[in-house]
């Protein structure tokens, strides 16, 4: 058959293409629901553009200091508007996740006061930020302190910790949806909004804010639907719709967003300056694309869970569980494993197949990283890829795919690499 001999040319053996398509035949009804999420946001994008009477003199550029940039403004009202917040900052300037993150902290925090993680440990690039491993500049040279509350062995809240861990002190609360370089469990906007009730109610002045990277259009709430005061990502991952060059979001309350304009740019100045330098048009056309996109990064990595679980592979979520971001770690359990995974995943990219990943010192991280990743945006992850850091359990974390069908395709491939290898027999 014609599709098969495609698969061929493309590397992919008869066994691995059959696994394949057997165990997406299993996988329909999960994929409808998927649909119908994807449906909501897709309505739920649209109904903001039309809202805020997006028109093509929104997709002009700006250059120096940018004032008046309407398309700017206008993307920053769509974006409060998805995220039923009161506000938003949606910029070039924000040079990634961990900067959006960055920003809004120093933004919100002041001299004296205290961060709380009250749901264990933030994400690696974070523990610089906040000084939890010393570093210049950090949070905790500026005299702000860190408390951290682990969840419970099954992956709860510690809520009786939690309560005691608040005090007068006590200003910003910074909670991850996703679960990022762990194996713990993401968490679900419900989730999220029961954590930041039990905390309002100790002492409501608390900002919570919602690290909300690959949580994206994965549900039909946002951590905004459910109190959150701030509401973080990055535009190179599910909001940029694979489009986005560049950029970050700040989505919350009038006040938070205000004082992270000011860490953004700089005291008085704000959001008022900042040029958008071409990026609008990327930046709309995304985002109108981004729930089609996130579904079929979903329907990816429960199409990964899947195929793994059925290979005795330890996976997190599993294959049938319920998704709060497009996160698939699977446990390889060796450094080989790992690495044959990665490169499978790389030979399946449409930019840069023929180069070879290796773990290397990536800076923000503590042990060694290998990553798998041919993107048309370089670190973009939305697009197709996978990294792990090298140290037990030799996790690797698959996200991505433009398309479902690439998505497929890339994880085909890390089978075909670990058959190849020989570490896995079909
Ligand atoms: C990716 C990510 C970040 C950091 O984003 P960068 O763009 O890599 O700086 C922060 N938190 C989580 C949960 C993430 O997934």
């Amino acid at each position: 058959m014609q599709i098969e001999k495609i698969y061929q040319q493309l590397g992919i053996s008869p066994e691995v293409y059959a696994f394949g398509k057997e165990t997406e035949a299993s996988l329909r009804e999960r994929f409808a629901r998927l649909d119908e999420i994807a449906e909501f946001n897709q309505m739920k994008v649209l109904l903001a553009m039309q809202k805020n009477q997006v028109s093509e003199d929104c997709f002009g550029s700006s250059s120096g200091y940018g004032y008046g940039d309407h398309g700017r403004d206008t993307l920053e009202k769509v974006y409060a508007d998805v995220f039923h917040t009161e506000a938003a900052l949606v910029r070039p300037l924000i040079a990634c996740g961990t900067h959006a993150l960055a920003i809004a902290l120093f933004g919100n925090l002041r001299p004296g006061e205290e961060l709380l993680a009250p749901a264990g440990k933030p994400y690696d690039t974070l523990e610089e930020v906040i000084g939890i491993r010393p570093s210049r500049g950090s949070l905790a040279e500026y005299g702000v302190s860190y408390r951290q509350v682990d969840l419970l062995a099954d992956g709860s809240f510690d809520y009786e910790n939690i309560r005691r861990a608040i005090t007068p002190k006590t200003k910003l609360a910074a909670i991850q949806r996703s679960k990022g370089y762990q194996t713990r469990p993401s968490f679900s906007v419900e989730q999220i909004g029961q954590l930041i009730a039990f905390i309002k109610d100790i002492k409501p002045d608390i900002i919570c804010m919602v690290d909300n990277c690959y949580g994206e259009f994965v549900e039909t709430i946002e951590p905004g639907d459910v109190g959150a005061d701030m509401v973080v990502g990055s535009l190179i991952k599910n909001p940029g719709g694979g489009l986005a060059p560049i950029g970050g979001y700040i989505a919350g309350t009038s006040d938070c967003v205000e004082n992270a304009s000011y860490r953004m740019t700089c005291p008085g100045l704000g959001a008022e300056v900042g040029a958008s330098l071409g990026v609008n048009r990327s930046f709309y056309q995304g985002l109108f694309l981004a729930p089609m996109v996130t579904k079929g990064a979903l329907k990816g990595a429960i199409f990964a869970a899947n195929v793994y679980e059925r290979l005795g592979f330890a996976v997190v979520p599993d294959g049938s569980e319920e998704r709060a971001d497009i996160i698939q770690a699977v446990t390889l359990g060796s450094r080989e494993a790992l690495v044959a995974f990665c490169k499978g995943i790389q030979a399946a990219a449409p930019v840069d197949s023929h180069v070879v990943p290796e773990p290397w010192d990536m800076p923000g991280y503590d042990s060694q990283v290998i990553m798998a990743a041919g993107a048309f945006v370089q670190g973009s992850s939305i697009e197709l890829s996978a990294d792990g850091p090298c140290r037990e359990p030799y996790a690797v974390y698959f996200q991505g795919g433009l398309t479902y069908e690439h998505a497929r395709f890339g994880i085909m491939k890390s089978l075909q690499g670990l058959v190849d290898e020989g570490i896995v027999k079909l």
